[in-house]
């Protein structure tokens, strides 16, 4: 029995990666200073794997930015725009891949970023690669080959990853018409087939390819695809030992032909599918190894040894314990490093500890699972089995977690079923009536640049070096700062800035009951960007007010009307680590009860715009169709919820993003917000594509600048959006913002690019 890991975090214990990269951007650090701390980082992962016991540790799971993008150079898959930027040296190269990360704007150029979106149902994004007709790709980079040598010669053999080549053509997009991305199998396997011969040269024995679109809905093509390209692999390198990683979901219906595919070993998901077990044990030929994921690389909490033993065990007694792995379910990429760096004086944290596991907690439950299932338990091993089962117990009778009139309330609502608005063409005449805007009426996403001074701001209170009134002062300032120049650059509907938030998430979470904190429990969102998701333990319920102090401040310093800013309920569920002792969908309702006490608050504070963001409403869906309805079902219920019982004249927004959302869109107008607004930029608008098919019943603002790059959009290329949105959608009912909220941009370019976008707009309504 092997225990192995998919990947380990990337980000550096402390972020050392994010730091040195985002120093790398801002001209402060040499590119030998980066190198060295990539090296670091990677070395210490490496070691600390070994030292706990781990049989094969992986490489080339490190990443400076994000691990398709890294295939995309490798391949060589760099869009045409960037060729200018190609290069022979190996800074050139990694300024090359920041550069399609992030676009380029110098040297009078001006080039567009690739697009980002969401990695599965994962918070994580990642880079869309982009695909050609007729494209050749070529070696580029040798960044897998390098990983394996640094690690062999410090005596650590490795087991490389690569992302497979068949998901990697499906994540990606075609940006032409008249072919198939597929089409291009037979030009990427050259290089994958080349990629292996230099691996071998360096005594490579594992492969680890992931192909988690193997858990997804797949046509008959594309699993044709499948069996070409792991039967040309075989027949190329029949040394090898190919590892087909899968996670995210079960194999379904695919089982048979992932069976068919002469791979060496086959890693399966068992934490979110644990029934797929008995099917694979009896489907999988005796040449191949499965690999168990069974401990939880989604989530935080301590492994039920029992429940995982009872897994393996299964599997051993059918197929014998040579041919069993054991691993967690997918990359530990999505949980925080290590729970021992978390020495905090926070009570409720210090409470839950014992309830969870990081990265590092969670290989050493590997080691000791193998331990557990092989060994005749002596004293030791039984003392570590107990203890293990006694936590659990004491955690699901723990009173921190249950809350009577929390779970009776939801009872009660439940019973009422999903709430009702007025039909919206009432509503919206006596929106209009109490708070007339002009046509294409203007607004942002909510926060402003969250400057380093504000962020400061933030570390002394929370040093206590400057008194809750100063602080609240400070932002006050601020508040009206911003108020102020959007009144003067024009804007229609203001937000407030949002300036005393941390993250969208976060921040309510510290003021909602059921909500623990970490202090480095940081994991990769996207690029350098981290988050450090808020960990859901308990029953959840909001104590007091949250917001209305500060909306309505804002608003006391203004005519016009200003937005109330809150998190929606699924993206609440979506961006935390959520207790896993009840569904899913009633910690979501739960959630959206809590918002809804908010909701009425500022209702009755005055506040005439309420927006509930759902950015994340997309990748909470399930991966397989089957199971979409359910999910609908509740997550609109949720949202319902958290506006229900709000007066006509209330005007509810809400705001997604960092997604496709043309399949959904029916069910978006289910949730009959008022005006949505929705990332469409960076996909130059692709998104207006569904209104030629689906009619958006309400009102909506298609993202035109895109805020994830540096780039400043003009006036023109706004107008031209706009002028192209104005063709699919009613221009009565467009709205005109940015694609998202502002938070890490300057002041410098908000400024330029939003006046750009109110002049925009002055010129389409003339
Ligand atoms: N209101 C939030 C903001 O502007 C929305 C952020 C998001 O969609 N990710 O920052
Ligand atoms: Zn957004």
């Amino acid at each position: 029995m092997i225990t192995h890991n998919l990947g380990y975090p990337r980000i550096g214990s402390y972020r050392e990666t994010k730091k040195t990269v985002e120093a790398y951007w801002a001209g402060k650090i040499s590119y030998d200073e980066l190198t060295r701390v990539g090296k670091e980082v990677r070395m210490r992962n490496w070691q600390l794997q070994k030292k706990l016991g781990i049989d094969l540790i992986p490489s080339n799971d490190f990443s400076y930015y994000d691990h398709v993008l890294d295939i995309c150079l490798t391949v060589g898959a760099i869009p045409k725009r960037f060729s200018s930027l190609e290069s022979k040296n190996d800074k050139g190269m990694l300024d090359l891949y920041f550069a399609m990360a992030r676009g380029y704007q110098n040297e009078g150029k001006d080039i567009t970023a690739m697009e980002m979106t969401k990695w599965f149902d994962t918070n994580y994004h990642y880079i869309v690669p982009e695909f050609y007709k007729n494209q050749q790709f070529r070696l580029s980079s040798f960044k897998f080959l390098e990983e394996f040598t640094e690690a062999k010669n410090s005596g650590i053999p490795t087991k490389t990853v690569l992302l497979g080549p068949v998901s990697f053509l499906l994540l990606g997009k075609e940006k032409e018409s008249g072919f198939d991305r597929l089409d291009l199998l037979e030009n990427l396997l050259e290089i994958y087939i080349e990629m292996i011969s230099r691996l071998k040269k360096q005594g490579v024995e594992w492969i680890q390819f992931d192909e988690p679109y193997l858990v997804m809905d797949l046509s008959e093509k594309q699993k044709r695809a499948f069996i070409r390209a792991y039967s040309i692999i075989r027949e190329k390198h029949p040394w090898l030992k190919v590892m087909l990683t899968t996670y995210f979901g079960e194999l379904g219906d695919n089982l048979e032909m992932i069976m068919l595919l002469n791979t060496d070993a086959i890693h399966i998901d068992l934490v979110r599918s644990p029934s797929q077990l008995p099917e694979i044990l009896s489907a999988i030929p005796s040449s191949i190894t499965l690999s168990l994921g069974i401990v939880d690389g989604r989530n935080i909490w301590k492994n039920d040894f029992k429940k995982s033993l009872d897994l393996i065990n299964k599997a051993v007694e059918k197929i014998g314990n040579e041919r069993v792995m054991l691993a967690p379910s997918c990359s530990l990429l999505h949980v925080p490093y290590d729970l021992d760096l978390e020495a905090s004086s926070n009570n409720i944290l210090n409470e839950i500890k014992p309830w969870m596991a990081f990265a590092k907690q969670k290989t050493e439950e590997l080691v000791v699972l193998k331990k557990l299932s092989l060994e005749d338990w002596n004293d030791e091993v039984q003392k570590i089995y107990k203890q293990n089962q006694s936590i659990l117990s004491l955690k699901m009778k723990s009173s921190l977690i249950h809350n009577e009139d929390v779970k009776t309330r939801l009872a009660k609502a439940d019973r009422m079923g999903r709430p009702v608005r007025t039909k919206f063409a009432l509503r919206k005449e006596a929106q209009k009536e109490v708070m007339p805007l002009p046509d294409f009426p203007t607004t942002n996403i909510g926060s402003f640049p969250q400057t380093k001074e504000i962020r400061s701001l933030r570390a002394q209170l929370k040093k206590n070096e400057i008194t809750k009134e100063q602080y609240n002062l400070s932002i006050r300032q601020e508040i009206t700062k911003t108020i102020r120049w959007q009144e003067q650059a024009g804007l229609d509907v203001l937000v407030h800035g949002e300036f005393e938030r941390n993250d969208m998430v976060e921040y309510f979470g510290e003021m909602l009951n059921g909500f623990a904190f970490t202090k480095n429990g940081w994991v990769q969102s996207y690029g350098t960007r981290c988050v450090k998701p808020p960990i859901i333990y308990g029953d959840v319920s909001r104590p007091r007010p949250m917001t209305v102090d500060w909306i309505a401040f804002a608003q006391s310093t203004t005519e016009k009307p200003v937005k109330g800013m809150l998190t929606g309920p699924v993206t609440f569920l979506q961006w935390s680590f959520v207790r896993d002792d009840q569904p899913r969908s009633e910690t979501c309702k739960q959630i959206a009860l809590a918002i809804n006490d908010e909701v009425r608050d500022l209702e009755s504070a005055g506040i005439r715009i309420i927006q509930i963001d759902e950015p994340a409403i997309r990748e909470g869906l399930p991966l397989r169709k089957k199971e979409w309805d359910e999910y609908f079902d509740w997550a609109i219920t949720a949202f319902r919820l958290a506006c229900a019982g709000v007066k006509d004249i209330t005007q509810i927004h809400t705001h997604m993003c960092y997604s496709e959302f043309n399949l959904i869109m029916d069910k978006i107008a289910e949730l009959d917000a008022d005006v949505i607004s929705i990332e469409s930029s960076r996909s130059q608008m692709e998104l207006l594509d569904a209104f030629s098919e689906f009619k958006y019943p309400n009102e909506i603002g298609p993202g035109i600048y895109d805020i994830h790059s540096p780039r400043i959009p003009s006036k023109d290329e706004i107008l031209g959006l706009l002028q192209k949105a104005s063709k699919l959608i009613h221009p009565e009912k467009i709205w005109v913002n940015p694609d998202c909220g502002l938070k890490t941009r300057g002041w410098a370019e908000t400024k330029i690019a939003l006046t750009n976008m109110v002049k925009a707009a002055e010129e389409l309504r003339r």
